[in-house]
C-alpha cells in the first residue's frame, strides 16, 4: 500500500501524541477503572483525531480511509487497550451512523461536539439477552406524538459513565427481527435514563462498561438517525466501520508486542547469549 509523505508525517504526530499524552497514564486509569474521557478527548480533537474522514462542515478532517488506518495502529500502541476502544467508539462505533446517515440539524447539535471532543458518544446495541443476535433484542420506542417513550436495558456499554448521549438501537415497531429498528440519540441526562452498574471487568479495566437503563425516557422523534425503521440496517452498516477499526487496532497491537518480545529477547542474557 503506497504511504504520501503525508501520512507517514501523520504516523508520527500520531505516535508523539500517544507516548507523550497517553501512554504516560496508563498504569493509573488501568487501576482506576477509568481514564478521563473529557480532558483525553478534547486534546486529540486539536489533532483533528475524532472526525479525520467526516464532513469538514461540522468539524471533520474529511480525510482519506488511511488516515483513519495509521491512527487506529498507533492507538494499538497505547499500553492499556481499553482506552483504544473508548477512542475507537467515539471515532468509529458510535457516530458513523449519525456521520452517512443524520440531518444537518442532528450533525450539528451531536456529531460536531463530538468531533470537537466536547461530548462523549456511546453506542448501545448489546442486551443482557440479544448480544451476537441483534435481531433478538426487545428495548423498545413507542411513538408518542412528537416523542419516543423508550423502555429498555442495554449491556456492556463502552463509554457508558461518561457518555453525553448515546446511539441507541432500539424496536419501533412490532415487525419482529430484524425489520421494525430505529437508532435514536438519546442525550445524557435524560429523565429515567440511568447507569445501572459499572461492569467490572479482567481485561480492557481503563474503559468504563456500564449496563444502562432506559425507563420510560422520552426524546424528539426528530432525535431518529436516518430513516425510522431502517435501523438495524444503518446498525450493519455501521458495524461495519468498527470492525475495520478493531482490526487496524488489532494489528498495531501485534506489532508492538512482537517489537516488544524482540526488545525484551536481546536484553535478556542465557547462557552467555542474548535469548
Ligand atoms: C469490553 C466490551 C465492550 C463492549 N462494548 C459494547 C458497546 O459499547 N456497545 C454495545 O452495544 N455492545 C458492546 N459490547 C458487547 C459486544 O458487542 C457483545 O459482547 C457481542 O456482541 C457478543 O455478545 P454476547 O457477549 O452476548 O455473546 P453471545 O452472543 O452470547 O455469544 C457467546 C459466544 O457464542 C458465540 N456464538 C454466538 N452465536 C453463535 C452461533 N450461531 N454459532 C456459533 N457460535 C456462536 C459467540 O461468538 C461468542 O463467542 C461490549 C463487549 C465487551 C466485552
Amino acid at each position: 500500500m503506497k504511504m504520501a509523505d503525508e501520512h507517514d508525517a501523520f504516523r508520527a504526530t500520531v505516535r508523539n501524541l500517544v507516548d507523550r499524552e497517553i501512554n504516560p497514564h496508563v498504569d493509573e486509569w488501568e487501576q482506576e477503572e477509568g481514564f478521563p474521557a473529557h480532558d483525553l478527548f478534547p486534546r486529540l480533537a486539536q489533532f483533528g483525531l475524532l472526525g479525520l474522514e467526516y464532513d469538514p462542515q461540522f468539524g471533520g478532517e474529511g480525510a482519506d480511509h488511511l488516515f483513519t488506518m495509521i491512527a487506529c495502529e498507533e492507538y494499538g500502541r497505547i499500553g492499556a487497550a481499553g482506552v483504544a476502544m473508548a477512542i475507537g467508539v467515539q471515532t468509529n462505533m458510535a457516530t458513523p451512523s449519525l456521520h452517512k446517515f443524520g440531518s444537518d440539524e442532528l450533525k450539528r447539535r451531536f456529531l460536531a461536539p463530538a468531533i470537537a471532543g466536547n461530548s462523549v458518544a456511546a453506542i448501545a446495541v448489546t442486551e443482557p439477552d440479544a448480544g451476537s443476535d441483534v435481531a433478538a433484542l426487545r428495548t423498545r420506542a413507542v411513538r408518542d406524538g412528537d416523542e419516543w417513550v423508550i423502555n429498555g436495558r442495554k449491556l456492556y456499554i463502552t463509554n457508558g459513565t461518561q457518555a453525553d448521549w448515546v446511539c441507541l438501537l432500539a424496536r419501533t415497531s412490532d415487525e419482529g427481527g430484524h425489520r421494525g429498528m430505529s437508532q435514536i440519540i438519546v442525550p445524557i441526562p435524560t429523565e429515567g435514563f440511568s447507569v445501572s452498574r459499572k461492569l467490572d471487568k479482567l481485561g480492557n479495566r481503563s474503559s468504563d462498561t456500564a449496563e444502562l437503563i432506559f425507563d420510560d425516557v422520552r426524546v424528539p422523534i426528530e432525535n431518529t438517525i436516518g430513516s425510522p425503521g431502517r435501523g438495524f440496517e444503518q446498525q450493519m452498516s455501521q458495524f461495519v466501520t468498527e470492525r475495520m477499526s478493531a482490526a487496524y487496532t488489532i494489528a498495531g497491537q501485534c506489532r508492538h508486542a512482537l517489537k516488544r518480545t524482540r526488545d525484551y529477547l536481546l536484553d535478556r542474557p542465557a547462557f552467555g547469549e542474548p535469548l
